[in-house]
């Protein structure tokens, strides 16, 4: 090991760091997992990270143990997607420029942060829509690895829509750009030597050969889980960028990325409509409707997390709220169509479905007024994480999704659970696309919780399941969710994920244990015992930081 790291550190233009205060930082991400990796590097460029590849398969070559490598944006995935032993590779400190921004699209480098270029785009009055509610603190490699989406999903899509190209560096170091390419392209892809022609080869062909298997996977409309295989042939178009996004850095590096962008909707020309409910079945109804407007954004929030918001910091939800008791859920739809006429129309009907089975609600059409009813949504993320106690609100079931008219059945059953378990619990989310942010409160540092979690995500899995869903709409499979996707995907399908793992990274060497090859016993070893989210503290520091040297 002494001697890889040596070499490495002779041959990369970038840094790495063996000091322990950086492991102990790399070893979490935003997810409940622990794993201490054995240095960290800092790429400059492609061409670093091909060198490390190829140092590191060098040395295992010889006859020296294997090093695994991991890809790491800001470690704000929240299953254990970015921790390994090994080898991280962190894309922020170098790799992080925004190479170009075109009329309709931007090249950016991973680890760009997300709210940088969309900064940049605004200025140029473009963005990208699938924007995760992370945005200020994730980078857009993580986006692309995890296949990030978000509250706009509903109509505009998730990552993989907006991805046109990826430079990614494959497992024998080959830098190499993915794209949508016709037969002829796909030809001379696969008449490459080694590894690159190796997997055109055999991903096309496995496609090709399966194609009843790849379509059967839940019927959701938000997908992170798995491989995309299913999305790898466009019309006649072959696109193996597409089954790289959302594979977590396990079956190559992504080293640039090409995302197209759109034009940012006039606030002038959005409308936000927030109703109040008085039963969870009165709201699921009015959801359901509401979806087939195509609303912008329909988004959710129950009781408990007003009420905990409330406690913590209740001026946050100052004047937001109506009189008399908390509602029991609380919508938000919004419509955003440039065309008045089309905004009118789906607006009145909206207000029809509301008055149905809403108890009141309220219209808000300027920007100010939007923006301070978003705060109802987006307060979660304000006071979930400042808790204090050692009770915490721990992401093991935050991201279960299922087909959007199972949306009530899913809270209700969800809940079912909860009370089963004792567990103090709030839910908000994407109502429109049925992706719920659960999370509960407990104490790690207890057995009885640690025992009590296991327990209570088996329940929760198989009940989504059950619902014909998914574990993971936009927050990926890492380490947590890996072992309950079977479940939802079958044997025949699973087979398949691990043929493509082996496909790409034959000697398992990229960010092993994640996605595939991963079972309850690993995952246990692995659990903290204490939560908290370094890298969202680390950024706020850097932050302030930036403002006292400024
Ligand atoms: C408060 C909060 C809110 C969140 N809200 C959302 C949300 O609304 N929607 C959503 O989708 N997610 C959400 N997340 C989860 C997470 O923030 C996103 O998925 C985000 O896109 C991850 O970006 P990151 O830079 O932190 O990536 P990391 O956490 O560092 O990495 C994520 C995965 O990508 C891989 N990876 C990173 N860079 C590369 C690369 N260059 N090449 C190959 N693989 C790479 C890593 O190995 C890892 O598996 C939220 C998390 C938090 C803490």
């Amino acid at each position: 090991m002494r001697q890889v790291l040596k070499a490495l550190s002779n041959n990369l233009a970038g840094e790495m760091s063996v000091n322990e205060d950086d492991l102990r930082y790399y070893s979490t991400d935003g997810g409940v997992f622990e794993l201490e990796p054995t240095a960290v590097v800092f790429p400059k460029d492609a061409n670093d990270v091909s060198t490390l590849v190829k140092t590191v398969n060098e040395y295992h070559h010889l006859g020296n143990d294997r090093i695994s490598l991991t890809a790491r944006g800001n470690g704000t995935d929240q299953g254990g997607g970015p921790i390994n032993t090994g080898i991280i590779v962190d894309f922020m400190r170098h790799m992080d420029q925004i190479l170009e921004i075109g009329d309709d699209y931007a090249v950016v480098q991973p680890g760009c942060l997300y709210g940088r270029l969309q900064k940049e785009l605004k200025q140029r009055g473009r963005y990208i829509p699938s924007y995760p509610a992370s945005v200020e603190i994730s980078t857009i490699g993580g986006a692309v690895a995890n296949n990030a989406a978000g509250e706009k999903t509903v109509k505009y899509g998730a990552t993989r829509d907006y991805v046109e190209a990826i430079q990614v560096v494959l497992a024998d170091g080959t830098v190499t750009w993915l794209h949508a390419m016709g037969a002829q392209q796909l030809q001379h892809r696969k008449n490459l030597p080694g590894l690159e022609g190796s997997i055109f080869t055999q991903i096309e062909k496995l496609i090709h050969d399966n194609q009843e298997t790849i379509h059967n996977h839940p019927n959701v409309t938000k997908e992170s889980s798995g491989y995309a295989l299913w999305r790898a042939q466009e019309g006649d178009k072959f696109n193996l960028a597409q089954v790289v996004v959302g594979s977590q850095g396990t079956l190559c590096f992504v080293t640039a990325i090409r995302m197209r962008t759109i034009p940012v909707p006039d606030p002038n020309e959005v409308v936000l409509l927030v109703s109040y409910y008085e039963s969870l079945e009165k709201a699921g109804a009015a959801a359901q409707e509401l979806h087939d407007l195509e609303p912008s954004a329909l988004e959710i929030v129950d009781k408990n997390l007003i009420e905990l918001v409330n406690r913590q910091k209740p001026e946050l939800l100052h004047g937001l709220l109506p009189d008399g008791p908390t509602p029991a859920i609380v919508l938000l739809c919004e419509f955003d169509n440039a065309d008045k006429q089309e905004r009118q129309h789906k607006l009145h009907v909206a207000q029809a479905i509301v008055d149905a089975h809403a108890y009141t609600s309220v219209l808000k059409n300027t920007p100010e007024e939007e923006s301070e009813a978003w705060k109802l949504r987006r307060s979660a993320a304000a006071v979930m994480w400042t808790i204090p106690g050692k009770k915490k609100a721990l992401p093991i079931i935050e991201d279960g999704t299922v087909p959007p008219h199972k949306l009530t059945e899913f809270i209700l059953r969800a809940y079912e659970i909860f009370n089963k378990y004792e567990l103090e619990i709030a839910i908000w989310g994407h109502a429109g696309d049925a992706d719920l942010h659960m999370q509960p409160f407990m104490d790690l540092s207890k057995a009885s919780d640690r025992k009590k979690l296991f327990q209570m995500t088996d329940e929760f899995y198989k009940m989504v399941h059950e619902l014909g869903g998914t574990a993971a709409g936009e927050h990926n499979d890492s380490l947590m969710r890996a072992v309950y996707r079977p479940l939802m995907f079958g044997p025949e399908l699973e087979k398949l994920f691990d043929k493509v793992k082996h496909i790409f990274d034959p000697e398992n060497m990229l960010n092993p244990h994640k996605k595939v090859g991963v079972d309850f016993n690993y995952i246990k070893q692995h659990l903290r015992h204490e939560y908290t989210i370094e890298s969202i503290a680390k950024l706020e520091r850097q932050k302030a930081q930036d403002t006292i040297d400024r």
